[in-house]
């Protein structure tokens, strides 16, 4: 039980954070320290609270996905067949 006391100069607290994914993080602050509302989970960067039921709101990050499926969905079916047709007519030699 004594290892948490191994000789720091400054009082510390550690004070117990988890985000919305369930994560628990526990950085420590000096004694003094003002401790924060909210943590940045260090395992996937959403905000992390005191309160382990109801942990901050992760980040939307909608757009970016949308954005991504949107340029995924545009590379299908004709650029698809494109690449192919490119690829085939290099192993034919005609490029
Ligand atoms: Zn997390």
């Amino acid at each position: 039980m004594g290892e948490a006391e191994r000789g720091e100069s400054a009082p510390r607290a550690r004070i117990s954070f988890w985000c919305s994914n369930g994560h628990e993080t526990q950085p420590s602050f000096a004694h003094d320290a003002q401790v924060p509302e909210t943590w940045d989970c260090p395992r996937c960067g959403f905000p992390a609270g005191q309160d382990q039921d109801s942990p901050p709101a992760p980040p939307r990050t909608e757009p970016y996905k949308t954005h991504l499926a949107y340029v995924r969905e545009r590379r299908s079916d004709a650029d698809g067949e494109a690449i192919l047709a490119e690829a085939l007519a290099k192993l034919r030699g005609e490029i």
